[in-house]
C-alpha cells in the first residue's frame, strides 16, 4: 500500500507529539502523520519526571527553557488534561558546598533577567512544611511546574487535532527506511507499506542515531542515558513543591565527566529530584549512568536517591514504593540537542538529544522545527540548536 503525505513525525513521544502540534497550528491543511513502532509515550516520555524546568546557565539556554516553559503555561490554558501544576521549584542544600551553589544560582537567574529567592530555614518550613526541620536553606524559584507528562503528549496531540483534522497518529508502525532522489527526501518506509512524502522529521529519542542512519546520516552523536525511578503510593506525598537538591545542576548539567560511548562504566551519579503528583503520589528519582539500552533497575543507586529523599523530606520514611523503573534519557555529547533540518538532505528533520529535559523543552522544540519548516519566525534564536553543527 502506498499513500501520501506532507509531513512525517517518526517517533511518537513529547518531542515528536510536540512537532505535530506546532507543525499541525502552522498548516492546517496539511497531511501530517505521527508514526510509533510502539504506543504513543511509551518509551521514555512515559517513563521520565515531569519537571517544566528553567535553565539558567546561560543566558540562551535560559531562553530556550523559560520560553517553553512559558507555552507550556499556553498549553494549559488552550486544553490542558496532562495535570499541570505551576509549583515552583525550590533548590535544597544540605552540605556548606552546597549551600554556596545557592547564591551563585540566583545570580545566574538574575544576569538572565530573572528573579530567585534564597530562603532561610524559618522561610523553607513555610513554603515545605514537610521539610526536615534543620535543612540549612533553599532557593526558591517560582517559574518552573510539573506535568504529568503521558498525558501531555495526548494534549498536543488533541490539540493539534483541532487546529488540523488531518493529524493522524499511527501507533505499531515501525519505520524501516526512506527513499530520496539526488538529496531530497521523497518516503518513509513502514513495516505497513510505504508513505510518500516530502517532509521527514526524526524524533525518535535513544533511538534517533539508528532511525537517522536509515536516512544517511551516519552518526548522530545521542547515547542513552539511564535514570532510575520509585513512585510512592497515592495520598502520601509530605511535599507540596517540585524539589532538588541543589546540586543537582552541577551534575544533571554539566557535560558527563566519563566517556559515554564506554558503557561499562559505572559512575554512578546521582542528585536526588522529589516530584509531587496530582494523585498525591511522590515521584522520587533521579540518577544518571551510561549503559546502553540497559534498563535493569540498580537498586542500589536507587536507595541512595531513597535515603537522600528521606533526609530532606522525613515524612517519606515507611511510606510504600508502589512502582520502581528505569527510562533512558537521549543525552546529546555536546549538551545540546538537535532542532533543525539536516542540511544534506532537504526535507530530513531531526528533533532530538533533549537528554534529561525533554519535556521542559518540548514545545520550544516543536515550534522551532514548524516555523524552520514554513519560513516563520522562531520564538528563540535556533543556532545553537541546528544540526549542521556536528558536521
Ligand atoms: C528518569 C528520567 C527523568 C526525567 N525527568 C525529566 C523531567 O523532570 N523534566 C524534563 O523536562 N525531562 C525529563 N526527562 C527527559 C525526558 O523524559 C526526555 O528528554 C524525553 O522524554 C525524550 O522524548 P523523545 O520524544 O525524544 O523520546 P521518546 O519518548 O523515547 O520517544 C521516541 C519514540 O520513537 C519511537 N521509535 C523509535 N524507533 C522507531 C522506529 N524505527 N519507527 C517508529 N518509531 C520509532 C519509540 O517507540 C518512542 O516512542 C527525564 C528522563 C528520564 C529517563
Amino acid at each position: 500500500m502506498t499513500e501520501s503525505a506532507d509531513v512525517v513525525v517518526v517517533g511518537g513521544g513529547i518531542l515528536g507529539c510536540s512537532v505535530a502540534l506546532h507543525v499541525a497550528r502552522a498548516l492546517p491543511k496539511a497531511r501530517i502523520l505521527v508514526l510509533d513502532r510502539g504506543p504513543i509515550a511509551g518509551a521514555t516520555s512515559g517513563r521520565c519526571m515531569g519537571h517544566l524546568m528553567v535553565t539558567p546557565d546561560t543566558k540562551e539556554e535560559y531562553a530556550f527553557s523559560q520560553t517553553s516553559v512559558r507555552m507550556w503555561a499556553g498549553l494549559q490554558e488552550e486544553i490542558g488534561g496532562f495535570d499541570y501544576n505551576p509549583t515552583g521549584a525550590l533548590y535544597l542544600a544540605d552540605a556548606p558546598e552546597d549551600l554556596e551553589l545557592l547564591p551563585v544560582l540566583q545570580k545566574q537567574f538574575s544576569d538572565c533577567g530573572d528573579t530567585a529567592a534564597i530562603l532561610d530555614q524559618k522561610q523553607l518550613r513555610e513554603i515545605e512544611p514537610g521539610l526536615a526541620h534543620d535543612l540549612p536553606g533553599a532557593l526558591f524559584y517560582q517559574g518552573d511546574g510539573v506535568v504529568l507528562p503521558m498525558t501531555a503528549c495526548s494534549a498536543m496531540l488533541r490539540l493539534g487535532q483541532r487546529h488540523n483534522a488531518r493529524l493522524e497518529t499511527r501507533p505499531g508502525t515501525e519505520v524501516t527506511g526512506f527513499d530520496g532522489i539526488g538529496s531530497r527526501m521523497t518516503a518513509v518506509r513502514t513495516k505497513h507499506g510505504t508513505i510518500t512524502t516530502g517532509n521527514v522529521v526524526i524524533a525518535c529519542g535513544v533511538w534517533s542515531p539508528a532511525v537517522a542512519k536509515l536516512a544517511g546520516i551516519a552518526a548522530l552523536p545521542i547515547v542513552p542515558r539511564a535514570g532510575n525511578l520509585a513512585i510512592t503510593a497515592h495520598h502520601s506525598t509530605p511535599i507540596q513543591t517540585q524539589l532538588l537538591e541543589v546540586s543537582y545542576i552541577r551534575f544533571a548539567h554539566g557535560a558527563a565527566k566519563v566517556d559515554p560511548w564506554k558503557t561499562d562504566e559505572d559512575q554512578g551519579g546521582h542528585a536526588v529530584n522529589m516530584q509531587p503528583q496530582s494523585a498525591g503520589g511522590c515521584l522520587i528519582g533521579s540518577t544518571r549512568q551510561f549503559r546502553g539500552f540497559d534498563t535493569t533497575l540498580n537498586r542500589e543507586l536507587l536507595h541512595r536517591s531513597l535515603l537522600r529523599a528521606q533526609r530532606y523530606a522525613p515524612g517519606l520514611l515507611g511510606l510504600p514504593i508502589v512502582r520502581t523503573w528505569v527510562g533512558l534519557r537521549p543525552y546529546s555529547v555536546d549538551k545540546h540537542p538537535f532542532v533543525g533540518p539536516w542540511p544534506q538532505t532537504d526535507g530530513l528533520w531531526i528533533c532530538s538529544g533533549h537528554e534529561g529535559l525533554g519535556i521542559s523543552l518540548s514545545m520550544i522544540s516543536g515550534q522551532l522545527i514548524a516555523a524552520q519548516m514554513t519560513g516563520t519566525p522562531c520564538a528563540v534564536d535556533p543556532t545553537s540548536w541546528l544540526p549542521r553543527r556536528i558536521l
